[in-house]
């Protein structure tokens, strides 16, 4: 099995390593474990490490191990649907993949009716092509200024991913910009970096990087 424990903690040494490199507090960079695919005893493994935050794409799945480890901080990082939205609300810490008003509208009815405030992030695709997912930065203001008025959602940041093909200049061209959308919009917070583009995403004022094959190993998605 993968060393979950030393990979967690290397990991976590060279994010506060590169944030200190760089001239920023390591406090100010969250380390995200993405343990989608995986199954519960990871995320207990990193836990041990000390890991707090785990980010999954399924809703389902992260329900059902929220449920087993509800003491973590649970974060939805995939696409989501509205018809999911219902059973992820209250359950998770954050959501990075706010990308439409009518989604927005679904989180702030279902946070409403449970009292809370859902803190969500936008997602925005930044070249306009490397995913589907994620609105352009056009329209950002426009769904800032409509999310404003709902008093149960929160947005607290902006989320993005950049390419997988990408070169490390191309990745800090994307996060750059989302930086300096965040701080055109006052939003203090910036879901950005993966396994493979992190260091960037650190150099370019990410607060919080989603890191899973780093951490748990290469994914399997061929047998279940
Ligand atoms: C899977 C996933 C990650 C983690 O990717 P790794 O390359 O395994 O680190 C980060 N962000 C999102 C949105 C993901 O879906």
């Amino acid at each position: 099995m993968t060393d979950i424990k030393s990979n967690y903690q290397n990991v976590l040494r060279d994010v506060e390593k590169i944030a200190r490199d760089c001239g920023r507090n390591p406090r100010d960079v969250r380390l995200i474990a993405v343990s989608k695919t995986k199954p519960i005893e990871y995320v207990k493994e990193a836990a041990e490490a000390g890991a707090m935050d785990f980010g999954e794409n399924r809703p389902q799945e992260l329900v059902s191990k929220q449920a087993e480890l509800p003491n973590l901080r649970w974060h939805q990082i995939g696409t989501l649907q509205r018809n999911k939205v219902r059973h992820i609300v209250g359950k998770c810490a954050l959501i990075h993949s706010v990308d439409s008003l009518p989604l927005a509208q679904e989180i702030e009815k279902r946070a409403g009716a449970l009292g809370i405030v859902q803190d969500v992030l936008i997602q925005v695709n930044i070249t306009g092509e490397e995913t589907k997912s994620g609105i352009v930065p056009g329209e950002l203001g426009g769904l800032l200024e409509d999310l404003a008025k709902l008093k149960s959602i929160n947005p607290i940041g902006l989320m993005t991913i950049s390419a997988l093909g990408n070169t490390q200049d191309e990745n800090r061209a994307v996060f750059s910009k989302l930086r300096v959308l965040g701080e055109k919009f006052g939003l203090r917070e910036l879901s950005m970096g993966m396994s493979h583009d992190y260091k960037e995403a650190i150099e370019c004022g990410a607060t919080m990087v989603r890191v899973g094959t780093a951490i748990f190993g290469a994914r399997d998605y061929g047998t279940k």
